[in-house]
């Protein structure tokens, strides 16, 4: 199945540097998790919400040449346009030679999927997992239809992961089973599956308890690239002990976005009269790219 898998074909005309170059970093999802992979490493996935997150990640890629993936969900998009996020990327990125991804987080359907793909992401998610199985598998299944002949990576997702992050209900966790798992993957052709094993999205009430074993179970039963959701709270060693038994793609969304407000808040409070958002916001820009470094730090095991 991944030996069918087609590179990704750089055909959009926004595509092309300012220089009149194509922008050769742009990967997709699975090309970098297969890298990672090889190395028993994981790509970090950074959900970006404006600007300055945007800033914050594509420096930290810049100064340490590693390569991420920059995700957005469904209400990121309503927020800031569609077309927003891709363009950003790309202009920050044009004159880099890091490799970055550019991922819908959470997709909910195959029309946004179609539309992401329209405006330049190289990866889409469709989020099935509240649906009941057959229907999650027949849905998923035509978003890879369409997007996988385009060269177009895909993440399914099987199990819930608690919290929230698109929807306002608070789930909760359940465990994705290892034989359904592949059954899934068979089924629907995703490049990735996003897999309950206890995580959940936003802040952490109690202490999560993670089954590590059961990743393990699911990379063994599976040929498919795995995904960590909910990553944000988890401590260094549980993550680590996550890519060992095989995720491949880890998500950080809330601990970005806790660092840019309270960068901004730090700001305030130390000049009160400050009114030009060209002097605060770089301290929210400095906090994110803290976390950034960080995260890329464990998923790669290295220090940067
Ligand atoms: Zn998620």
């Amino acid at each position: 199945m991944r030996g069918s898998i087609k590179p990704y074909v750089v055909f959009y005309g926004a595509d092309l540097h300012p220089k009149g170059i194509h922008n050769v970093a742009l990967k997709t999802n699975f090309e970098l998790m297969a890298q990672a992979e090889a190395a028993h490493q994981a790509v970090p996935a950074f959900n970006i919400d404006n600007l300055e997150s945007a800033l914050a990640v594509a420096q930290v890629m810049q100064e340490t040449g590693s390569p991420v993936i920059v995700q957005t969900i469904p209400r990121t998009l309503r927020y800031g346009g569609t077309a927003t996020y891709p363009a950003l990327m790309r202009s920050l990125m044009a004159d880099s030679a890091t490799d970055y991804a550019i991922h819908l987080d959470h997709g909910s359907s195959l029309e946004l999927a179609a539309a992401c793909i329209r405006a330049g992401f190289t990866s889409v998610m469709f989020d099935g997992s509240l649906l009941p199985f057959a229907e999650n598998i027949e849905k998923t299944r035509a978003v890879t239809a369409m997007a996988r002949p385009l060269g177009i990576s895909v993440e399914g997702e099987l199990g819930t992961i608690g919290g929230k992050e698109e929807g306002d209900t608070d789930l909760e966790s359940s465990y994705t089973k290892a034989e359904e798992a592949a059954e899934f993957v068979r089924k629907t052709d995703v490049t990735s599956l996003a897999i309950g094993v206890g995580t959940a999205h936003g802040v952490y009430k109690g202490t999560p308890h993670i089954r590590v074993d059961r990743i393990r179970e699911i990379h063994a039963a599976t040929d498919v690239q795995l995904v960590l959701h909910g990553a944000s709270g988890l401590s260094d060693d549980i993550l680590r002990s996550c890519i060992e038994a095989g995720i491949c793609k880890i998500n950080f969304a809330t601990e970005l976005r806790q660092a840019y407000t309270r960068g901004i808040r730090q700001a305030l409070a130390a000049d009160p009269n400050v009114f030009d958002p060209k002097l605060y916001m770089p301290a929210a820009i400095e906090e994110i790219k803290k976390v950034v470094r960080a995260k890329i730090e464990v998923c790669r095991g290295i220090r940067l």
